[in-house]
């Protein structure tokens, strides 16, 4: 594949090391790999391939699940936020799916279908979102008739905050709830996310359900890399153009950054349509050749530019055109992006569009 256009090099061994990072720090619980949103842009069946370790596999989306299986992965597949209609129902159990329940009419629907069913009934504990209160959650259980019941889970809503208050209090309700249940199945508990299981010191619950740490980028607020993780893509694109910019000219649209200097300005071939925000800060780095350049001038939908020296510069760059620039991944933590971006990884690493080539490196079976 050409590596003329933006590239998301994939390395399966890093998100491996993560995987075994997150059963490190919680090595009594099993783990639900989250793969949702095509794990987090880094391609769902080749992730989960890789993973022959996961427990489960969790995804948001029935169509997410149906792809997994169909790219050959035989075990357990969690819909996270269950099934919406008899259809999604009638995919769920031709393709052996693990259903999360969290409304009156989702149980309706498992109901009138009567089948044995593997459920997680989803309790809201804080986050405000999805899920049972915790006081309606006994009723749930009895008229569900705890056929199947895999456990109760609950969604952990502060967890990128590691002082906040908040996740203790939501650990102690679900923790009580479940000791005042006597419904079979019941006490087994799904809590931790990444966040959860990276700054816990022992992350409750019989399951862990990581996502982002998978991938090496950190979920919590401060952006501060996480040593211990490696960082599983590498987001490139080449250079394409090399031109001189004499003082007072401005580069890209709007004219927003103007020499100051003369100066060398290199062309990349990557945008906000491949997922490189619009919004990120002028200055922001970019990697070439292990050196970090500022992006000069708006990102635009197919190109942005970074500016190599200007006159005042000592040392004479050495791009070329055909280099492969890095936006993020190694030696450029993806939070230091976000942090350029007024963003959080999460949604750089989602928000790598399908025109990007994903290439898969590192063993991909274990
Ligand atoms: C996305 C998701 C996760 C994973 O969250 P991370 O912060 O990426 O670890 C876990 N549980 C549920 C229910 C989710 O929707």
């Amino acid at each position: 594949m050409s590596s003329r256009q933006a590239t998301a090099i994939i390395d399966l061994d890093a998100i491996r090391h993560n995987f075994d990072q997150a059963k490190q720090r919680a090595p009594a619980s099993k783990v639900m790999a989250v793969v949702k949103a095509d794990a987090y842009g880094h391609g769902a069946s080749k992730v989960a391939q890789a993973l022959v370790g996961a427990d489960a596999f969790g995804v948001a989306r029935v169509s997410e699940a149906v792809k997994l299986r169909e790219s050959g992965i035989g075990q357990p597949i969690c819909l996270l936020e269950g099934v919406s209609d008899l259809e999604e129902l009638n995919l769920a159990s031709v393709y052996e799916l693990q259903v999360v329940l969290h409304n009156w009419e989702q149980l309706e629907l498992l109901a009138s279908r009567g089948a044995r069913r593997h459920v997680w009934v989803k309790v809201d504990t804080g986050m405000g979102r999805l899920g049972f209160s915790v006081e309606e959650t006994p009723s749930v259980l009895q008229k569900l008739g705890h056929q199947g019941l895999l456990g109760l889970m609950t969604h952990l809503a502060d967890t990128g905050d590691k002082r906040s208050t908040t996740t203790g209090h939501q650990i102690d309700r679900i923790t009580s709830l479940a000791n005042s249940l006597a419904v079979p199945g019941s006490e087994v508990l799904s809590i931790a996310n990444s966040g959860g299981v990276l700054a816990l010191h022992k992350p409750p619950g019989d399951w862990v359900r990581p996502g982002l740490m998978l991938y090496g980028a950190s979920p919590f607020d401060d952006l501060d890399p996480i040593p211990s993780l490696h960082a599983a893509m590498s987001f490139g694109a080449p250079v394409i153009a090399i031109r001189s910019i004499r003082q007072g000219e401005s580069v890209g649209y709007g004219g927003i950054w103007t020499a100051d200097q003369d100066s060398t300005i290199a062309v990349v071939a990557v945008g906000y349509a491949d997922g490189y925000p619009r919004e990120i800060a002028q200055g922001a780095p970019v990697l070439v050749n292990g050196v970090r350049y500022p992006l000069v001038g708006r990102v635009s939908m197919d190109l942005i530019c970074i500016q190599l020296d200007d006159s005042h510069s000592t040392k004479t760059h050495s791009v070329k055109v055909g280099d492969r620039a890095i936006l993020w991944g190694d030696d450029l933590p993806v939070e230091e992006i976000a942090d350029k971006a007024g963003t959080i990884p999460y949604t750089l690493l989602c928000g790598v569009t399908a025109r990007v080539n994903r290439q898969h490196r590192g063993n991909s079976r274990g």
